[in-house]
């Protein structure tokens, strides 16, 4: 029976050439029959031969559609490219690592014929992941609920359906640093979760070093949230109350006492911490201001040198209004 609708598949791909092939004869079967698809890979400036096996498996077949980026503009804007062509009644975004177990699409289907406009899933984690990844993460995610005023889930993946009413409106935003795990529930709807047991990577290595981590839960953290500048304004509070009760302290021992000139410990330890916070929150200020700098310049998301998308010549796939 066919339903008449079309879904859009999303995978970012970032040198994943080992565990493509695989990926694709996986996904298909698991994607039920009664829908059209197409299915779109987003090469992510990989350096392998990734490109190479995304185009065999194109070949003639137009429901699948690469698109690939002129260099590596990392997963959440790969992500982006994705969705602002997403042609389908729905869009799926996916990991090409099977770590996203494609047989969980057939549930998230189901969620958004319910009704649901975006179904979210949440990762349990393998067995055999890292013990200072899971940490990492659950603090992360747990720092993030508490800095920024969004209710993110612990765990929560990139591997989610957005109809195509919400992904009209999320390719109005025109952010740099994006984070769509913050985007995403902010934006409302009729929203759902739904849990799955993450594998373990089907081919190559993580494509997240401890770098891009900490790069990404940073921009997490000050994309959504002007908070930890207001931690300043309480450091500094805290320690101008203290400073006051430390001037009393000093006084009295200068007019009531001969032990002026001892104190040197104290002096070196205050400025010490002083010197220090105020580095932290200058950097902190710092961190707010550059992205405000590179925000302003208002630059694309991503280029894209080659795609078997009907979009060139070049638009700007920015804002698209
Ligand atoms: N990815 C990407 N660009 C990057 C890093 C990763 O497109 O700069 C893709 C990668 O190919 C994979 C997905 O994003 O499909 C998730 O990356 P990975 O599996 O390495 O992350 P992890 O699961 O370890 O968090
Ligand atoms: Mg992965």
């Amino acid at each position: 029976m066919d339903s008449g609708k079309k879904i859009s598949v999303i995978v970012p791909c970032f040198n994943e050439e080992e565990g493509l092939e695989t990926f694709h004869q996986t996904l298909i079967r698991f994607l039920p029959d009664q829908y059209h698809y197409e299915i779109i890979y987003v090469n992510d400036g990989s350096t392998d031969r990734t490109l190479q096996v995304i185009l065999n498996l194109t070949g003639n077949n137009p429901a699948i559609r690469y698109i690939s980026l002129s260099r590596n503009f990392g997963h959440q804007n790969a992500l982006k490219a994705g969705y602002d062509f997403a042609s389908g009644d729905c869009a799926i975004s996916i990991d090409a690592d099977l770590q996203h177990p494609p047989a969980v699409i057939p549930e998230l289907i189901r969620k958004w014929e319910e009704g649901f406009e975006i179904v979210n899933t949440s990762r349990n984690d393998h067995p055999n992941t890292t013990y200072t990844k899971a940490i990492s993460s659950r603090l992360f995610y747990q720092l993030m609920r508490k800095l920024s005023d969004i209710e993110i889930e612990n765990g929560m993946a990139d591997f989610r359906l957005i109809d195509q009413k919400v992904l009209q409106q999320l390719k109005l935003f025109p952010e740099n640093f994006l984070f769509f795990r913050g985007i995403i529930p902010w934006m409302g709807f009729k929203q759902t979760i739904v849990q799955f047991n993450a594998n373990e990577r089907l081919a190559g290595s993580t494509k997240y070093t401890l770098r891009k981590m900490l790069k990404f839960a940073v921009t997490g953290i000050t994309a959504f949230s002007v908070k930890p500048l207001r931690l300043s304004i309480y450091l500094g509070s805290a320690f101008a109350f203290l400073a006051f009760l430390y001037g009393l302290y000093v006084t009295y021992i200068y007019v009531y006492t001969d032990k002026a000139i001892t104190g040197w410990t104290s002096i070196i330890l205050s400025i010490l911490l002083v010197g220090g916070i105020n580095l932290l929150m200058l950097g902190i200020i710092g961190e707010y201001l550059g992205k405000l700098f590179m925000e302003n310049k208002r630059r694309p998301n991503y280029l894209i040198s080659e795609t078997n998308l009907d979009i060139f010549p070049a638009q700007n796939h920015r804002t698209n209004i």
